[in-house]
C-alpha cells in the first residue's frame, strides 16, 4: 500500500480519488480541506492533553485525522461513507472507526465510554443537527471544534437582540462558551463550497447558565415562541401554549417582548416557572 502524501495538497486529494474511483459526494459535503493553516488552528483550539479521547466527525480522506493522530491522542472516528471508510481503514490501522451515520449514533454512549472532546469539519448537510444531539449527550464533552458554514456559526454564537439569535444559540450557550474563532474562505476547501465557513469553538461551562428542570419542556417552550420570532412572545403563547402565560410576569417577562430579545436564563426561569404552576 502507498503511504499517504500530504492529504492538504489538492494534487494528493485528486490522485487519491482517483485512485479510489470517486467523486466528492455533494450530498455528504464532501468538502476537503486544503489549508494547512487552518487544520493547524483545528487542532491548536482542541487544546489536546495526554489523557484526552477525541472523536472525530466524517474524517473523509483523512487531513483532519491526521494531523489529530500526528499529536499522540487517542481517537474514535465516524464515517458514514463507505469508500472513505474503506480508505481509511486501510490507512489508518488501528483507528476505531464507526461505519455509520452521525445522526444515528448513540453518542451518549461515546462520551460515557472516556471521549471528553469532538473535532469536526462537518458535513454541511447534517451540521446542526448534529451539533443538537451532542448537546443533548450525556455526559457533556468539554470542548468542541467544528467547521460549519458561517451562517451557521453566526447562529451558535448569537446573542439576544440579533437577528441569528434563537434555538441553536439558546441550546448552545446554555452549557458551552461558544466562539467563532476563525472565518474560512471557500478556497481553503476542495471542491470550493459556495458559501464561507467559520470554525466554532464550543467550550463548556462550570455549570449551565441557569438549572433545566425539564429539558423537553424548555425545548418545547423555545421551539413554538421561535416559530413566530417577530411576534410578541405574550399573544404568542396566550393563544398556543396559555399555562405560560400567567408565568411571563414572573419571570420579568414583558408579555411585548420578542422572542429574539430574551435572554437565556429568562428562558429557563419561563419553562420551569410553568412547570411548578400546572
Ligand atoms: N475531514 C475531512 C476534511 O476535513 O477534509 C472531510 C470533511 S467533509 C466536509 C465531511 C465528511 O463527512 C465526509 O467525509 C463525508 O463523507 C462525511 N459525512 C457526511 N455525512 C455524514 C454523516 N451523516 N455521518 C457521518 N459522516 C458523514
Amino acid at each position: 500500500m502507498k503511504a499517504l502524501g500530504k492529504l492538504t495538497s489538492p494534487s494528493v486529494i485528486r490522485a487519491l480519488l482517483d485512485s479510489l474511483d470517486h467523486r466528492p459526494n455533494k450530498g455528504l459535503g464532501q468538502n476537503y480541506l486544503i489549508d494547512g493553516n487552518i487544520l493547524g488552528i483545528i487542532v491548536a483550539a482542541a487544546e489536546i492533553s495526554p489523557a484526552d479521547q477525541l472523536l472525530e466527525i466524517g474524517p473523509g480522506l483523512g487531513a483532519l485525522t491526521q494531523a489529530l493522530l500526528a499529536t499522540g491522542t487517542r481517537l474514535t472516528a465516524i464515517e458514514k461513507d463507505k469508500t472513505m471508510a474503506a480508505h481509511l481503514l486501510a490507512h489508518f490501522k488501528n483507528l476505531p472507526l464507526i461505519e455509520q451515520d452521525v445522526l444515528d449514533v448513540n453518542l451518549s454512549a461515546l462520551f460515557s465510554g472516556g471521549i471528553n472532546k469532538v473535532v469536526a469539519n462537518l458535513p454541511y448537510s447534517v451540521g446542526s443537527r448534529f451539533i443538537v444531539n451532542a448537546l443533548e449527550a450525556h455526559p457533556l464533552p468539554v470542548r468542541m471544534i467544528f467547521m460549519v458554514q458561517r451562517e451557521v456559526a453566526d447562529r451558535l454564537t448569537a446573542q439576544p437582540g440579533g437577528k441569528d439569535y434563537g434555538p441553536l444559540a439558546i441550546w448552545s450557550q446554555l452549557n458551552y462558551d461558544v466562539k467563532n474563532i476563525k472565518q474560512v474562505s471557500p478556497t481553503c476547501f476542495m471542491p470550493a463550497p459556495k458559501v464561507w465557513s467559520s470554525v466554532v469553538r464550543f467550550e463548556k461551562r462550570a455549570g449551565p447558565l441557569a438549572e433545566v428542570a425539564d429539558y423537553s419542556r424548555f425545548k418545547k417552550l423555545i421551539k413554538l415562541c421561535f416559530t413566530q420570532r417577530r411576534k410578541q412572545i405574550g399573544s404568542n403563547l396566550r393563544k398556543n401554549a396559555p399555562e405560560f402565560f400567567p408565568c411571563l410576569e414572573k419571570c420579568g417577562i414583558d408579555p411585548a417582548t420578542r422572542p429574539e430579545q430574551i435572554p437565556i436564563k429568562q428562558w429557563v426561569a419561563l419553562a420551569g416557572a410553568a412547570a411548578d404552576s400546572i
